[in-house]
């Protein structure tokens, strides 16, 4: 990772040895930087099919992987070639699990543009799509052999999607990393300007997903953790049908994070100084933070319950939260109480 990167994209990526790469990007990203990419790897000797889909979370489906599997094979990306997924999640998700799968597996290179996919969804190895059963349900886990992130792309990002983005990254901090968190409210500003510290968050960020990853691959204990802030977040992208006109996950995430910090207090297990730290940190860098911040409403606290119900991390009926002890302090809280929750979410909708 690193600024301007994607001038040597050709370099890197001719040293996996493939002689043909899909590059699969969306129609806001495609028009910016696919020239560049292809031409680099060109340059290197590369075969190169640009593969353009509609930008959105939309895409993420069963129609698109359809069209991005048959352009793969029309590109003819044998076993050893490459799918390059030049984009943010949604691109990264949709064409991973297309390399996971065409030709029972293919080679995948990360190209992540946003902030959120250069921090979180590019590092890790889950792919896939969503269906009308809800988000995520369909994909694969398939690391991505080269993952390069061009810091110098998220000039172009929206600052809504920059400030998405970030709430992931301190998300790390909230974690396990105390002084990381401490080292956000110091430098925000420069990862949302382009300094040196942008380049400084995306890699911590990256080394700290790194480590939980390779702990626990395919989730089945502390990867968990990385969901923190995410069973409330989910259920407010359910509630306003993924509309990101409304909501964006980042922002989801956000308003989630505070109210594990919040719930963790009502708890009796976090002190109340530590969720009006984080919410402090969140709203100044531009985050929402609160159920009355979700533009249209977030619904009853019964819908809200029902939401979460339909979340994957709920089991036999308990619910499993990340729960905080303090900054830094996570842990995964197995069989939480119904009835707590919808204390909680009464309180919070009062
Ligand atoms: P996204 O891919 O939709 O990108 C956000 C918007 O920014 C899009 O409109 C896109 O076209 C535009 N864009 C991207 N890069 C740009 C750039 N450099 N300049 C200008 N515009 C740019 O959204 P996202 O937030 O990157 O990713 C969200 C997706 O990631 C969700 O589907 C989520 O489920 C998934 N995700 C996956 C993982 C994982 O581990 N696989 C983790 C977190 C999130
Ligand atoms: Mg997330």
């Amino acid at each position: 990772m690193g600024r301007g990167l994607l001038g040597e994209a050709g370099s890197r990526i001719a040293a996996l040895e493939a002689r043909t790469a899909a590059i699969v990007t969306d129609g806001h990203v495609g028009p910016l930087y696919a020239e560049a990419l292809a031409a680099s790897l060109q340059q290197h000797g590369l075969r190169v099919s640009i593969i353009t889909l509609p930008p959105g979370e939309a895409t993420k489906s069963y129609a698109s992987l359809e069209r991005v599997c048959d352009a793969v094979l029309e590109a003819k990306v044998e076993r050893g070639d490459l799918v390059v997924a030049l984009g943010g999640g949604v691109m990264g998700d949709l064409a991973g699990f297309a390399a996971a799968v065409v030709r029972r597996g293919v080679r995948l290179v990360q190209v992540p543009t946003t902030l959120l996919s250069q921090v979180d969804s590019s590092v890790g190895g889950k792919t896939g799509i969503n269906s009308l059963h809800g988000k995520n349900l369909v994909g694969a886990f398939h690391q991505p052999s080269l993952v390069l992130a061009d810091t110098a792309l998220l000039d172009t990002l929206p600052i809504r999607e920059m400030r998405a983005g970030y709430a992931e990254v301190v998300k790390y901090g909230l974690i396990d990393d105390p002084d990381f968190f401490a080292w956000c409210e110091a430098n925000w500003r420069g990862v949302f300007d382009g300094g040196p510290e942008r380049d400084e968050a995306v890699a911590q960020s990256c080394r700290a997903k790194a480590a939980v990853v390779v702990k626990d691959e395919r989730e089945d204990g502390d990867r968990a953790l990385l969901n923190l802030g995410h069973t409330f977040g989910h259920a407010l992208e359910r509630i306003t049908y993924y509309d990101s006109a409304r909501l964006v996950h980042g922002e989801g995430v956000a308003i989630g994070m505070c109210q594990a910090f919040r719930f963790s207090v009502a708890l009796g297990v976090c002190p109340p100084a530590d969720a009006e730290r984080v919410e402090a940190h969140l709203s100044e860098a531009g985050l929402p933070t609160r159920l009355a911040q979700v533009p249209g409403g977030c619904g009853t606290v019964d819908e809200l319950l029902d939401a979460m119900a339909q979340d994957k991390k709920v089991k036999g009926g308990a619910l499993t939260f990340i729960l905080v002890r303090g900054i830094g302090q996570s842990f995964i809280a197995r069989d939480v109480p119904v009835a707590s929750v919808r204390a909680f979410l009464q309180d919070e909708n009062s």
